[in-house]
C-alpha cells in the first residue's frame, strides 16, 4: 500500500506563503495535532520529543532554528508539551557531551528563547543514558536508544536531507537511527573497520587533525613492506585500539585513501542504521511524524565542521507519517533535479541520475529504504500530494 507524502515547493506567492507558513500547512496535512495531543487522562507527563540536529561548529547548513520554533508552537497549540532534542556524538567534537552540545546548540540559535521550548540532550550528560529496546532483527537483538526518546510519548522528527560519507545520504531514517542512539548505540552502528589504502595515501596528514581520538599517525614505510617507490615515505596508520569507527577521517581525505575493510560494509552499515531507526520508534505507533527539508543538499552531513556547496537546487519541504515513503520521495526529487556540481560518477548537470551514488559510488544509500521496507518500517510506494 502506498503512503502519502505531503510536499511544499519553495515558490512563494506572497508573505503569507513563506517557509514557516509552508511548515504549518505540512504539519496540518500530516495530522500533527492529533499525534501530539495527550491521550491519557491528565497527560501531564506526556511529552513530545522534537528531534533536530544542531550542527557541528563551523557547519552552517543545519536547519534554521525558526523551523523548529514553528513546529513547537504548533505542538503547543495542539495541547502537547514539546522539548527540542538530539544526542551526543561518538567523535570528540563540540557535541560529544551535553555541556558542549548545549553550548553549540545555543551558539547556532537553538536557545529556549528562540525555539520556545526546553532544549534537552536525550542521552544524558555523557551519552550513557539509554534504554535497551528489543528488535530481534538480522544485525541486532536489541538496540541502545537514548532514554529521553523512550520516555517521550510522541515524536516529531525534523531532518535535513543531504549526503553522508557512509550512508550515501541521510534523511528521516538516518536521523532516527544515529540521532536517537546513545553512545553505545552509535558504536554498534558504525563498526570499527576503517583502513588506510597505503598506495593512495600521499602522507599529507590532513586526516590526523580530523581524528579526535588521536588514532592516526604518520609512519615511514618500512623496507620490504610495500612497493619500491613508497619506501621511506610517510603514510597514515590507524590504531585499531584507539579508533571508534566514526568515519570522520574519510570525510577529509582528498585522495580517497581511507575506506572500510569488508567489501559489503556499506550495505551492512545502512542495515545496522535502519535497525536502529526501527528501534527508535517502537512503542510510539501512530504518534510520530516526520518533516524532511530538501534544502542545502550538501555532500556531507551536518556533523561536518564545514558546509560544501549543494549538489542540487533547494527543492522543498516534505512531510509524512511514513519515514520510508518520505525518504524515497526526497531521494527521487534529488535524483530528478539538475545537478549543480559535476560529480565523478555522473558528469555535469546530471538530471535523472542518483547524485549520491555519483559522488560516492561505493555507498548503498538506496538500500536504507529497501531494508526499512523489508522490516516493516513503511512503504517505498508513495503518493506525492502538494500542499
Ligand atoms: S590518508 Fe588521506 S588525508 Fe591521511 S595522510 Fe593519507 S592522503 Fe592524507
Ligand atoms: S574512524 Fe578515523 S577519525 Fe574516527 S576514530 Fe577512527 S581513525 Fe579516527
Amino acid at each position: 500500500m502506498s503512503a502519502t507524502v505531503y510536499y511544499a515547493d519553495l515558490h512563494v506567492k506572497d508573505a503569507t506563503d513563506n517557509r514557516l507558513a509552508k511548515i504549518s500547512r505540512l504539519c496540518q496535512a500530516v495530522g500533527l495535532a492529533a499525534l501530539v495531543q495527550p491521550k491519557k487522562r491528565g497527560g501531564a507527563d506526556e511529552l513530545v520529543a522534537v528531534k533536530a540536529h544542531f550542527g557541528e561548529r563551523g557547519n552552517d547548513t543545519y536547519l534554521h532554528p525558526t523551523f523548529a520554533r514553528q513546529v513547537i508552537d504548533l505542538i503547543k497549540e495542539a495541547g502537547g508539551k514539546p522539548f527540542l532534542t538530539d544526542t551526543c556524538t561518538l567523535y570528540n567534537g563540540m557535541r560529544h557531551n551535553a555541556v558542549d552540545h548545549l553550548e553549540t546548540a545555543y551558539l547556532h540559535g537553538f536557545t529556549p528563547y528562540v525555539v520556545n521550548a526546553p532544549v534537552v540532550i536525550a542521552d544524558g550528560i555523557i551519552g550513557m543514558s539509554e534504554e535497551l529496546v528489543p528488535v530481534d532483527l538480522k544485525h541486532f537483538k536489541e538496540v541502545h536508544i537514548a532514554r529521553a526518546f523512550r520516555e517521550a510519548s510522541a515524536m516529531v522528527v525534523l531532518s535535513h536531507f543531504k549526503g553522508h560519507q557512509m550512508g550515501g545520504f541521510g534523511g528521516a531514517i538516518k536521523n532516527l537511527a544515529m540521532g536517537c542512539a546513545s553512545y553505545a548505540g552509535k558504536i554498534d552502528q558504525h563498526g570499527r573497520n576503517v583502513v588506510i589504502y597505503e598506495e593512495a595515501c600521499i602522507g599529507c596528514g590532513l586526516c590526523l587533525d580530523s581524528c579526535r581520538q588521536e588514532a592516526i599517525s604518520l609512519k615511514k614505510v618500512e623496507e620490504g613492506k610495500t612497493k619500491g617507490k613508497a619506501k621511506g615515505k610517510k603514510k597514515a596508520k590507524i590504531s585499531k585500539k584507539k579508533c571508534i569507527g566514526c568515519y570522520e577521517c574519510m570525510t577529509v581525505c582528498k585522495q580517497k585513501a581511507i575506506g572500510v575493510e569488508q567489501p559489503d560494509e556499506h550495505s551492512a552499515f545502512v542495515e545496522r542504521m535502519t535497525e536502529y531507526a526501527y528501534g527508535a520508534v517502537q512503542g510510539k505507533e501512530g504518534r510520530v511524524c516526520y518533516l524532511n527539508f530538501v534544502l542545502n543538499v550538501t555532500p556531507q552531513c551536518d556533523c561536518a565542521g564545514w558546509s560544501d556547496p549543494a549538489l542540487v537546487p533547494d527543492l522543498g519541504i516534505l512531510a509524512s507519517v511514513d519515514p520510508v515513503a518520505l525518504d524515497t520521495a526526497c531521494f527521487d526529487l534529488v535524483k530528478a533535479a539538475p545537478g549543480l556540481v559535476p560529480l565523478p560518477g555522473c558528469g555535469d548537470h546530471c538530471a535523472g541520475v542518483d547524485k549520491f551514488a555519483g559522488l560516492r559510488p561505493e555507498t548503498r544509500g538506496f538500500h536504507q529504504m529497501e531494508y526499512a521496507q523489508s522490516i516493516g518500517m513503511g512503504s517505498m510506494a508513495y503518493k506525492l500530494k502538494k500542499v
